[in-house]
């Protein structure tokens, strides 16, 4: 025999291989999705080769109706699932089933080793499927032609390491995948067991899905069935398909539009994120149906990047199936489709944050990043897109709208003030707000990273300017708060800072752009702020960790009149010599670098910050 002359062997991926461990190792309970998984591929490749014959004809060999075909035998011990779907060349085959890792191959097996998202049935959303058949099979064979080529392959492996290709033969383009079903996984022979299967799970797919004659499943394009008569059930299984995930839809938007164009949208809200939301390309993931033939599933255009979240289906048939994906992406149409689409989604949004708050807030918390996006991109909609931003703030717990805040501003406040950082457990303990606090006004706290980008090009709300309170002057006298200490500061007295003051100035140089008396502090001696005009605090630390920008600017140190040490130091400087003070001179410094450690900064100089320290603890002993 000679045949193994022309089979080559190849070793997966490392990343692949570990998968492939843990997969065929498994005592997953419901191993059966493996079918599941297999027939979204064949469907898949159906779809592509539909689409690829629209500008080729000879692809489709003379007009012809797609399948599914299921095959069990007993004997073999084997069941099969066969597509005339667009086939895998020798190339496909290699990157497709094994040498190269998908960028999901990674995120799944992390996913898997998190016990509490780690979920075997969750591997179609990475992008993994194929390599399920391994839960139920002792070896894979996959017996292909791709449509448009002469040449046959069979691929086989039993998923420990290696897989091989092989010439074949076969009669018409597709893919054959063939289950050599383990010794415990016989129930997969049973044809009630396959139907019960196929019925549960692949119903919605909309080839047909056979099984000897019998047709398993409706196949039937559930987008274009009346919107009312489409079961809660159906739609989340059409979305487990459709979206390669495996949570409920938060929000289903099915509906038919007729107009210049007309179309329907069959668009689904996930309740939980997918694990690519912030891959840098942004892509869309509705698929594009044009007359009920797939088009893509990448669309650009179709929706903005700041509707990536988005899953599901919109189909036109008043766009040509005679265009180029690429030419589609320029085509008014699909704009109108788009303009029609976003406004829509962002109306039913805008109906569930006004009628089902607590429901929001979950949406919120998973995809208000992406749609604030939508604040710097979309300048046409970015009224209503504000209308549906939703804030946390340093009253409650709760998320409120920048309605809710201009109704609850105090009187005599005429900027919509807000502390922006990464982590709003530490921008909530900021000294810069205990002025704010004490006197109960409100402050945005804003720690998503989008949320520096989109104050840059909305200065003010309602009339309202929107204002750091890390930034400038914070005139908060002129402000009618709740501050019951309000009246007694006034009479006391504050001791003049102004001898102090100097002498920090002329001890810390070039490292602050001034020294000032703060309105902003209640509890802590010191804060940094950003001078009018100035950038941001925040903004710089984003810039600087983006390599955009190298050393900061100097800040405005801001100090408390009335804090016990401020008011000491005054007495000090009064009465010493305060340019030859040597105390006073280290405290000037480790004022400093206080103020800077409470905005999550490091000390100017460690080992001098340190010293000094050492120095001032030495005198109180
Ligand atoms: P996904 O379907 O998310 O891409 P899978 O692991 O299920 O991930 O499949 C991997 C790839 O293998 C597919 O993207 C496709 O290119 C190829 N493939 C799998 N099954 C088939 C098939 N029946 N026909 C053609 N190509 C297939
Ligand atoms: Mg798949």
């Amino acid at each position: 025999m000679n045949d193994t002359a022309a089979k080559e062997t190849f070793s997966f991926q490392t990343e692949v291989g570990q998968l492939l461990d843990i997969v065929a190792g498994s005592l997953y309970s419901n191993r059966e999705i493996f079918l599941r998984e297999l027939i979204s591929n064949a469907s898949d490749a159906c779809d592509k080769r539909r689409y690829e014959a629209l500008s080729d004809p000879s692809l489709l060999e003379g007009g012809q109706d797609f399948e599914i075909t299921l095959d069990v035998n007993k004997k073999a011990k084997t069941l099969s699932v066969s597509d005339n779907g667009i086939g895998m060349s020798h190339p496909d085959l290699l990157e497709t089933l094994g040498t190269i890792a998908k960028s999901g191959t990674g995120a799944f097996l992390n996913a898997l080793k998190d016990g509490e998202k780690g979920d075997l049935g969750l591997i179609g959303q990475f992008g993994v499927g194929f390599y399920s058949s391994f839960m139920v099979a002792e070896s894979v064979e996959v017996l292909t032609r791709k449509a448009g080529e002469k040449k046959s392959w069979r691929w086989a492996s039993d998923g420990k390491g290696e897989f091989t290709i092989e010439a074949a033969e076969r009669e018409t383009a597709g893919t054959t995948v063939t289950l050599h079903l383990k010794k415990d996984a016989k129930e997969f022979l049973e044809e009630e067991r396959v139907r019960h299967i196929v019925r549960t799970y692949s119903d919605h797919i909309s080839f047909p899905v056979k099984l000897g004659e019998d047709n398993l499943n409706s196949a039937s394009a559930i987008w274009k069935r009346v919107p009312k008569e489409v079961t809660e059930e159906q739609h989340t299984e059409f979305y487990h398909h459709t979206a390669h995930a495996f949570d409920k839809p938060w929000l289903t938007l099915h509906n038919r539009n007729e107009g210049v164009v007309s179309y329907t949208n069959l668009l689904y809200v996930p309740s939980s994120p997918p694990f690519d939301l912030f891959e840098p390309d942004r892509k869309s993931h509705v698929k594009l149906y044009v007359n009920r033939v797939f088009i893509t599933d990448d669309t650009k255009g179709l929706l903005p990047p700041y509707l990536r979240f988005l899953r599901g289906v919109v189909d036109s048939e008043d766009l040509s199936l005679n265009v180029s994906r690429e030419m589609l992406q320029t085509d008014p149409k699909l704009t109108k489709i788009r303009t029609g689409l976003t406004k829509k989604v962002i109306t039913e949004l805008k109906k569930k944050a006004t009628k089902a708050a607590e429901e929001y807030a979950e949406f919120w918390s998973n995809f208000g990043s992406v749609l604030k996006e939508g604040l710097v991109e979309d300048v046409d909609l970015r009224d209503r897109l504000l209308e549906i931003c939703r804030f946390t703030s340093t009253q409650g717990d709760g998320l409120i709208s920048l309605t809710d805040y201009i109704e609850r501003c105090k009187e005599g406040q005429d900027v919509i003030y807000y502390i922006a950082g990464d982590d709003l457990n530490k921008i909530k303990q900021s000294p810069h707000l205990e002025g704010f606090k004490a006197k109960g006004i409100e402050v945005l706290l804003l720690s998503d990273h989008v949320d520096e980008f989109w104050l840059q090009h909305i200065p003010e709300f309602e009339g309202k300017q929107f204002k750091s309170v890390t930034r400038g002057s914070a005139d908060l006298d002129q402000i009618k708060g709740d501050d019951k200490s309000d009246d007694k500061k006034d009479d006391e007295q504050s001791p003049s800072l102004d001898d102090l003051i100097a002498a920090i100035k002329i001890e810390l140089g070039d490292a602050v752009k001034d020294v000032r008396p703060s309105k902003r502090l209640t509890d802590s001696p010191v804060c940094l702020i950003a001078d009018d005009g100035d950038i941001d605090m925040n903004m710089e630390r984003l810039l600087k960790r983006h390599g955009q920008l190298d050393g900061g600017m100097p800040r405005v140190l801001e100090l408390n009149p009335d804090h016990g040490i401020i008011q000491k130091l005054a007495e000090r400087a009064k009465a010493e010599k305060a340019s030859a003070d040597e105390l006073l001179q280290d405290v000037a410094h480790l004022l400093l670098d206080q103020a800077r450690i409470a905005d999550g900064e490091l000390p100017l100089n460690a080992s001098e910050f340190n010293r000094r320290l050492n120095t001032v603890v030495g005198h109180a002993l």
